[in-house]
């Protein structure tokens, strides 16, 4: 197929999945103890995450429940605007259940900074990150981030869930796209 757009892989196909991999035994490990209370609750944000979220759970050995929210802060262009929508939001509420963030891309954090704060004040009994890439940018938020797959470049990637203008998030591996 012809992809005129797609420049460097930057993460391959057994990269992504020795990745994903590391992070579903630490989480295992990590959330082994607390098996007997509710289920860890992984919440995929959506869309970006879907595919890492569906790799990583069928990896993760503990019970696990999901949930889903949708958020815009994107658009179609490729940076940031700050401005974060919610689009979907949880099903179900999280007071007293242990929370995974599955994220896709970490760029000024502002999204997911947002997303913290907001799930926070819902009372969970914890609540953390997981990312799978990790961008070093300037003027970035700091956020606790527990486990992180790649710490990348500033270049913007597609591929394994992440999209250029919708198309891409298909690709089974990570590329940059040419300017
Ligand atoms: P932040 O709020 O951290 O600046 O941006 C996070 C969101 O921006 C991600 O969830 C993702 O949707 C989008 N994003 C940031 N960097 C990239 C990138 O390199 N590629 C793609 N496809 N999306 C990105």
């Amino acid at each position: 197929m012809e992809r005129p757009e797609i420049g460097e892989v930057v993460y391959t196909e057994e990269q992504i999945r020795s990745k994903v991999g590391d992070l579903a035994r630490r989480i295992t490990e990590d959330y082994r103890e607390g098996a007997e209370g509710s289920p860890l609750l992984l919440i995929g944000i959506l869309k970006g995450a879907f595919i890492f979220l569906a790799d990583l759970a069928r990896l993760i050995d503990v019970p696990l429940e999901f949930d889903f929210m949708a958020i815009s802060s994107y658009g179609s262009a490729t940076k940031t605007s700050g401005v974060v929508r919610i689009l979907k939001d949880l099903d179900k509420d999280i007071t007293g259940r242990h929370v995974l963030l599955v994220e896709d891309i970490i760029d000024t954090g502002l999204t997911l900074n947002y997303l913290l704060r907001s799930l926070t004040a819902r009372g969970p009994a914890s609540l953390e990150i997981c990312a799978l890439l990790n961008k070093q940018v300037a003027n970035k938020v700091e956020l606790p981030v527990k486990y992180e797959g790649f710490s990348i470049p500033d270049v913007f990637v597609v591929g394994y869930g992440l999209d250029c203008a919708e198309s891409y998030r298909n690709l089974p591996y990570i590329a940059s796209v040419k300017k």
